[in-house]
C-alpha cells in the first residue's frame, strides 16, 4: 500500500504523527507493507513551494492508494493568497462520498449512548459552489432583491453514493440502509438520488433498505439514534447530518471521517485546524487516528487485503481500550493527557493486542 501523508496546518502538525505512528504499529502486527510518502501541503507547502497545494504533492497523490491528511488552517496562510487545498483535492481526485461514523463510548460523555451510527454524504454536487462547478457559480443575484441558488444532482453521483453505502452496510452487523431526502417536495432533485438508492437497494437484498424524509430523520436523531444503521444523504444535507452525528456522541475531537473515490481515499478528521489550541499538545487524535482507521479498513475491503482489515482492527480494538481505561485521555475527552500521550497509549496498546 502506498499511503502519503499530509500534516496540513495548526494541530494537524500535532494530531496527524499520531495517526501514523498508530497505523504504523497496527501495519507492522498485521504484517501490512506501507510505503509512507510525506508530502508538503498547507502553510508548509506554501513556504516550501509558494503554493499551498503544490505541484509536487499534486503529482504525487495520483499514485497513491491513500492518503492521511491534518486539517487545511486557511487562517495561517499569508494574506490575499489565491490558493485552495480542499475543494480541489476532492474535486481532482474524485473522492465523492464522505463517511462519517458516530460512535458513543459508554464513558464519554454524550447526549446518548449505543450510538453507531454511519454516515455517507455525497461529496461532489449539490449547492456547495466549490465543488459543483469548474467556473463561474451556480448562485447569483440578478438584483437587488433575488439571489437565485442552485443544485445539482446526477444519477452518476446518486449512484455511486449509494453504492458505497451499500458496501459499507453490508460489513455492520444490522446491514441497514437508510436514505434521507426530501423527495415529495424537491421531486425531480431529490427523486433522482431516490431512484438511484433504490435501484442499488435491489442489488443487495440482503440489506435492509428504508427511506426518511430529512426533517423528519434530523427530529428522531436527535431523539433516538439508536435506530440507524447507515444513514445515505445529498451534499448539502449530509454537511448538517453530519455535524448532529458529532453533536451526538461528544463533539468534534470524537468524529473521524474518510472520503472516498473509486480508487483512492483520504483519512481526514471532521474537525479544522483548531488554532486556539495548536501547538500546546492539546489537541484530542482520537478522530485522527480513527480515520486512520477507517483508511486501512476501506483499502482492506477495496483490494481484499486482510492485512489491512486486520490492522484497522487491532486500532479500532486499542482505541476502545484506551477510552475504556481513561487512564490517558485529553481534557477535551475529561483526562488530562496530552496528544502525544494519548497516541502513544493507543500505539502501544495495538502492539499489545
Ligand atoms: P474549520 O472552519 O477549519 O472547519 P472550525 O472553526 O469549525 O474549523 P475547529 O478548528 O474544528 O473549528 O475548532 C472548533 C473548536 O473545537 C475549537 O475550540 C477547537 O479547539 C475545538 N477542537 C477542534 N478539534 C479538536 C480536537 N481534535 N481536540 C480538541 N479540541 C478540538
Amino acid at each position: 500500500m502506498k499511503i502519503g501523508i499530509l500534516l496540513g496546518d495548526d494541530i494537524g502538525l500535532e494530531v496527524v504523527p499520531e495517526c501514523v505512528k498508530v497505523m504504523k504499529a497496527a501495519a507492522s502486527r498485521s504484517g501490512l507493507t506501507i510505503d509512507w510518502r510525506p508530502l508538503p501541503v498547507g502553510k508548509r507547502g506554501h513556504e516550501e513551494h509558494g503554493d499551498t497545494l503544490p505541484a509536487v504533492t499534486e503529482k504525487a497523490l495520483h499514485d497513491l492508494n491513500g492518503w492521511v491528511c491534518g486539517p487545511i488552517g486557511h487562517a495561517t496562510y499569508p494574506r490575499n493568497d489565491p490558493t485552495w487545498v480542499m475543494p480541489p483535492i476532492r474535486k481532482k481526485y474524485e473522492l465523492f462520498a464522505a463517511i462519517r461514523p458516530s460512535l458513543s463510548h459508554s464513558n464519554l460523555k454524550s447526549v446518548h449512548k449505543n450510538v453507531d451510527i454511519v454516515f455517507v454524504r455525497e461529496l461532489t454536487e449539490g449547492m456547495l459552489y466549490s465543488e459543483t462547478v469548474i467556473a463561474g457559480a451556480p448562485e447569483f443575484r440578478p438584483n437587488n432583491d433575488i439571489t437565485v441558488a442552485m443544485r445539482v444532482i446526477t444519477r452518476k453521483g446518486s449512484n455511486r453514493v449509494a453504492r458505497e453505502a451499500f458496501e459499507i452496510a453490508r460489513t455492520r452487523g444490522r446491514k441497514k440502509v437508510t436514505a434521507a431526502h426530501k423527495e415529495p417536495v424537491y421531486r425531480l432533485a431529490c427523486g433522482m438520488f431516490a431512484e438511484e438508492c433504490r435501484k442499488v437497494a435491489r442489488e443487495f437484498p440482503d440489506v435492509t433498505f428504508e427511506e426518511s424524509m430529512i426533517d423528519t430523520i434530523s427530529m428522531k436523531l436527535v431523539m433516538a439514534p439508536q435506530q440507524y444503521d447507515v444513514v445515505v444523504t445529498t451534499n448539502q444535507f449530509g454537511d448538517i447530518l453530519t455535524d448532529i452525528g458529532a453533536g451526538l456522541v461528544g463533539g468534534l475531537g470524537l468524529a473521524p471521517g474518510l472520503c472516498v473515490g473509486e480508487r483512492q481515499a483520504m483519512a481526514q478528521a471532521t474537525h479544522g485546524s483548531a488554532p486556539d489550541i495548536a501547538g500546546q499538545n492539546a489537541a484530542n487524535p482520537y478522530a485522527m487516528i480513527m480515520s486512520g482507521q477507517m483508511l486501512l479498513q476501506w483499502l482492506g475491503r477495496k483490494h481484499g487485503e486482510p492485512k489491512a482489515i486486520a490492522a484497522a482492527e487491532y486500532i479500532r480494538t486499542a482505541v476502545v481500550k484506551v477510552i475504556a481505561e481513561a487512564k490517558c485521555l485529553t481534557k477535551d475527552l475529561g483526562g488530562n493527557s496530552g496528544t502525544t500521550q494519548m497516541g502513544d497509549a493507543i500505539a502501544a496498546a495495538v502492539s499489545a493486542a
